[in-house]
Formats: structure tokens, sequence, C-alpha cells
């Protein structure tokens, strides 16, 4: 769990305190900023108080962070010749999981794809902030940062991703375009949903997930509240990391290996199809209704027969999930064919 966090609107405030702290005075204490592309050049972020030492990196997230990606940052921020004080993350859950992974290889040998797995990090990793810009992935709270490798989309799930402190505004949550907002909140009820579904859940995760479904609930179908939406994305992010996701995340992963779908997107398009395990989803149609959006049909004409094979194949890779949801035998009862069924829905 994240130790220490600020909470209210204008908590970015705060930023400037923490990093000064950490520099102490010292003439060459340098921080690496990895900051969403979006706040480049935008006038949100009072950046002023940064030196010319510290390192602002605009981090390109239109497509989901990539080890080649993270393992580039590293050496730029190792070309300083010294260690960062402090590695700030300020984004969606790409951004923050950049952050979070350049944290760790700064101080652990070998490129990232090394570590994607779990509890592969031996040395502490550098202190980190992480600042969420957009609401549901959880990944401020959480112990993973997520990598696409060469051969997997993977975490690096360890106690040294957690960050050391989070800042949780709501201001910077106001530019986040309708659509983008909703998928990635939707990842937080999915992650509820698959959560209070599974086998591997206790009262804790069952807690947080029940409370933050039903704050969701709330703030969708009732009065919209940034806050309350950062505070449900918390508690949804330590519901599933310690529990664990289960239906919907490997459909999705099928859908963003094959065709590139970003995570809440693919994950909209996936749960939009599960009524038969997930009572939610009529809750979230409700809700889609309400934002008048409407999912388009992702598995066309042109989609081939292979590609169908390679989704299933992905979804299907995803044992630890898939146990979670359907129980030891879940390879009896979860068919490649009923893959296809699914996937041909969406
Ligand atoms: P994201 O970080 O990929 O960003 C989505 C888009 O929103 C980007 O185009 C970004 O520029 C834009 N954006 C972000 N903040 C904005 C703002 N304030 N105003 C305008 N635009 C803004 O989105 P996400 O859904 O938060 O993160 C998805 C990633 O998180 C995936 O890579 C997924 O694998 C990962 N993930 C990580 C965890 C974890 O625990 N570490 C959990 C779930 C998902
Ligand atoms: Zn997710």
């Amino acid at each position: 769990m994240v130790q220490y966090y600020f909470l209210g609107r204008g908590a970015i405030s705060n930023l400037q305190d923490l990093l000064n702290n950490k520099k102490a005075g010292a003439k060459d204490a340098f921080v690496v900023m990895v900051i969403d592309h979006y706040f480049e050049n935008k006038n949100i972020l009072d950046l002023s108080y940064l030196s010319a030492e510290d390192l602002i990196i605009y981090a390109e997230t239109d497509e989901e962070p990539k080890t080649s990606y993270v393992d580039k940052l590293v050496d730029l921020a190792r070309s300083k010749g010294r260690l960062p004080v402090a590695v700030v993350g300020i984004g969606g859950g790409s951004a923050m999981d950049i952050a979070k992974a350049i944290s760790v290889l700064l101080t652990n040998e070998g490129p990232s794809e090394n570590y994607q797995g779990w509890d592969l990090v031996k040395n502490p990793a550098i202190y980190k902030i992480g600042v969420p810009t957009i609401a549901g992935t959880g990944a401020e709270f959480t112990r993973t940062a997520v990598l696409t490798g060469p051969t997997k989309k993977l975490g690096i799930n360890s106690d040294q991703s957690v960050f050391d402190q989070i800042i949780l505004d709501a201001n910077l949550l106001t530019t986040v375009p309708k659509e983008q907002f909703l998928y990635t909140a939707m990842d937080c009820y999915v992650h509820n949903a698959e959560s209070l579904l599974g086998r591997i859940n206790d009262s804790m995760t069952i807690a947080l997930a029940e409370k933050s479904t039903k704050m969701i609930e709330e703030i969708f179908l009732g009065e919209m509240d940034l806050e309350k939406l950062l505070v449900a994305s918390g508690m949804g992010g330590l519901a599933v990391a310690n529990s664990a996701v289960g239906i919907c995340h490997p459909l999705s992963y099928g859908l963003s290996i094959e065709l590139g779908l970003r995570h809440g997107y693919a994950i909209c398009i996936a749960f939009n199809q599960l009524e038969e395990y997930y009572p939610q989803v009529k809750t979230f149609k409700e809700i889609l209704k309400k934002y008048e959006i409407v999912l388009p049909k992702i598995i066309t004409d042109d989609i081939t027969d292979e590609q169908l094979d390679r989704m299933a194949e992905a979804t299907l890779k995803n044992e630890n999930p898939l146990s979670n949801a359907f129980g030891p035998d879940w390879k009896n009862i979860f068919s490649k064919a009923k893959v296809i069924e699914l996937l041909k829905k969406m």
C-alpha cells in the first residue's frame, strides 16, 4: 500500500515542497519528471520551481508503455552521471507506470524486460511520487508497472513498484475527453466486478471493491464528483491488486495485442458482452447510455479466422485470472470455442 497521500483540489501545490525537501539544498541534486505529453505547452502544471538540472520527460502515451521506450528513458536519466533524488509520474496509468519503471530500473541493472514478472527486483528503487490526471486504473496505488515487452505484456510486480507518495488532485482531471474519461473509469468498475466474482479475495478486497462499485454507480448515474472518482479508482486498484482480475481482462488483452486497442477501451468492448458472467454489465450499459457513448462493433467481417484464433490464444494464456474466475477446472469450462463466440459478438 502507498504510505502517504495528499487528497483535495489544489493538492498538486504540495509537489514543490516534497521535491525541495528531497533535494535538501544540494546543488547537483535533480529530479526526473515523467509527464503525460498532453500537458506539454498547456500551462496547466506549474513547473516554475524546477531547475535546469531537473530532467523533464513529456512521455508519449499514444501507445501503452513499451519496455524499449522505458529502457531509452532510463539511459537518458543515467546520462546525468548520478542518480536523481526523486522520480515523479504525472498522467494516467501509462505515464505513472513509466515513472515507476524508471525508478526501479535506475537502481537495478539490465533491461526492463528482465523484471517483468513477480518479485524479480533486488535493489531498493528511487523515491517516487505519483500524480494521476485521469482516474480508473488505480495505478497510483498498486505494486505493478505494466509494460509491453518483446514477448509479453506483463507488469514489474514488486514492492519497489509502489509509489512512496501520491497526490490526488481532482483539478487535474477536468481536461480529459469524455470518451477516454469513461473508458478509464470503467476499468475501475470492471476491476471491482472481477475481484468480487473471483475466488482469490478476502474481506478486505471485498469491502474495497463493493464500496468502490457503489461509488462509481453514484458518480456516473447520479452526480459527477471527480474527487470521489479518484478515491473509488484507488480502492478498485487496491482490491484487484490484492485479489485478481477475471474474464474481462484476458479478453481485452487479446483485443489489445491483436488490434492495438487501448486498455480502457478494450475493457469496455469486452465487458459489454459479458452479461452472462457479470450482473454489473446491466448498469455499465445504463452508464454508456447516459453518457451517449455507443461502442462500435470491433470484430467485423474483415477480421480473419487466424486473427480470431490468435486473440483466443492470447486470452487463454491468462491462467491465473481465468482460474480465479472459474476455478482450477477452468479449461473444461471456458473453451476456445466459447472465447471465439464471445469475441465475435464484440
Ligand atoms: P493513459 O495513461 O494511457 O492515457 C490515456 C489518454 O488520456 C492519453 O492520450 C493521455 O494523453 C490522455 N490524458 C491523460 N490525462 C489527461 C488529462 N488530464 N487531460 C487530457 N488528456 C489526458 O490512460 P489510462 O487508462 O489511465 O492508463 C492505461 C494504462 O494503464 C495501460 O497501459 C494499462 O496497462 C495500465 N494499467 C496499469 C495498472 C497498474 O496497476 N499499474 C492498472 C491498470 C492499467
Ligand atoms: Zn484494467
